[in-house]
């Protein structure tokens, strides 16, 4: 389940309910300050709360200086190997320190830094990686690798409390996604402080958003992570910053920007819909409400099951109409419907209602209607979902019956989700 500690890096809080914080990492090498704080300032802009940095060398620790008085996001310091690079780290602001214990030179160089993260007030994440564990676990990791990744973390956490120290978010990660799942299940259940999750290396830009939204949506929808960063085989980092934004929009963990819904077009498709999309997707990054914008294909089944848009437009040969909350607003020519589109999309950024032209919104009705009577009789996807919606519906009034006999099993919906009580908390 979620962690009960919460830590705060930066002003950033981690864990203990506060909505999933997402993090990233930049590619450049850290000592080039106008190439480093330029990508910072991208993966801010993308919605970043946490930046993190590598720091390999002293140069990177000097230029960590200016980064961290610079950043408009919390840093974090990337350590791995050499202790004396974590102490500098402390010593030059960074709001976090990520080291493996594992690596970092045994038990009194731990120690040391703990030590001074402490005296500074800086917390740390703990990580543990699959190809890095101790040498003592290496047999077990052969049999059963997310015990042995499990273990490793807890003997992490047992070593710093050891050392009275508490401020720590823990991360256990693994290329393999079967195996990350089920090593953060069972840490979850194992310690309370707050998990930071990610799939290493988990590709380019198609294949690691896949791997990162099953495997880190999966724990998601679980309730497990604090934290998440999407690691991407791209030199853009925002790129990872906008994959793990669609992750939790998705899950409905957070809110930023609007949401597309589109339809998945078939032969009924009426206009060039790859790239009236793309457009459109292009254009609403533009803007910050969460609005929820519907493209149809077609306008045979009405506006249907993208009623509960905010806006949305859908066509029909030369013409289309632009709709909001299932109501007719415009009907347009096809070629002007996505300009209009944007037209009432930027009323309502200013004005934050939908403001209806009576004269235009009948018009657009009556369009409408003229379409949905002449397919009337087909048989759309959209149609096709709605009857089989309405049998499972009958389905589950005798169900309802049934249950009266015997106990259902627990239901996992938006409601009844682990997630449920973290939703919107923060924008
Ligand atoms: S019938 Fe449905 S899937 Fe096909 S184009 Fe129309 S809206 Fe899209």
């Amino acid at each position: 389940m979620a962690s009960r500690r919460q830590i705060r890096v930066g002003g950033v809080p981690i864990g203990g309910g506060a909505p999933v914080a997402v993090q990233t990492m930049t590619k450049t090498e850290t000592a080039n300050l106008p190439a480093t704080m330029d990508q910072i300032r991208r993966v801010a802009d993308a919605g970043a709360d946490l930046v993190r940095v590598a720091v390999p060398r002293d140069d990177d620790v000097e230029a960590l200086r200016t980064i961290v008085r610079e950043s408009p996001i919390p840093v974090i310091a990337d350590i791995h190997f050499n202790h004396t690079l974590a102490l500098k780290a402390i010593d030059a602001g960074a709001h976090c320190v990520r080291l493996n214990p594992g690596n970092i030179g045994g038990p009194d160089k731990v120690a040391r830094v703990v030590e001074r993260a402490k005296a500074a007030g800086t917390p740390m994440r703990i990580g543990v990686n699959s190809g890095s564990l101790p040498k003592h676990l290496h047999e077990l990791e052969r049999s059963d690798p997310v015990e042995a990744l499990v273990t490793a973390a807890v003997e992490f956490v047992a070593l710093m409390e050891r050392l009275d120290f508490h401020d720590f978010k823990v991360s256990i990660k693994s290329t393999s996604v079967p195996n990350t799942i089920a090593s953060n299940r069972l840490l979850a259940e194992r310690i309370d402080y707050p998990l930071h999750l990610g799939i290493t290396e988990a590709g380019t830009r198609w294949s690691g958003s896949l791997k990162s939204a099953v495997g880190l949506g999966t724990l998601l929808a679980d309730g497990i992570g604090d934290t998440i960063r999407i690691s991407l085989s791209t030199f853009h980092a925002e790129e990872e910053v906008k994959v793990a934004w669609e992750i939790l929009k998705s899950l409905r963990l957070r809110e930023r920007g609007p949401v597309l819904i589109a339809c998945p077009t078939c032969g009924r498709l009426q206009f060039d819909m790859d790239t009236v999309v793309t457009e459109i997707e292009r254009r609403l990054e533009a803007y910050d409400d969460p609005i929820e914008v519907a493209v149809l294909g077609c306008a045979v089944n009405g506006i249907g099951e993208a009623s509960h848009a905010d806006f949305g437009i859908t066509g029909a040969r030369n013409e289309g109409l632009v709709f909001s909350r299932g109501k007719p607003l415009r009907k347009v020519p096809q070629e002007q419907l996505v300009d209009v589109l944007f037209e009432e999309i930027d009323r309502y950024a200013v004005s934050k209602r939908v403001e209806v032209d009576q004269a235009r919104a009948s018009e657009g009705a009556d369009w409408l209607a003229r379409i949905e009577a002449e397919h009337a009789g087909e048989l759309t996807p959209e149609r096709l979902a709605a009857m089989e919606a309405a049998a499972a519906q009958d389905e589950g009034a005798d169900a309802e019956l049934l249950s009266a006999i015997e106990p259902r099993p627990a239901r996992l919906d938006e409601d009844a989700s682990p997630v449920a009580g973290r939703r919107f908390s923060r924008a």
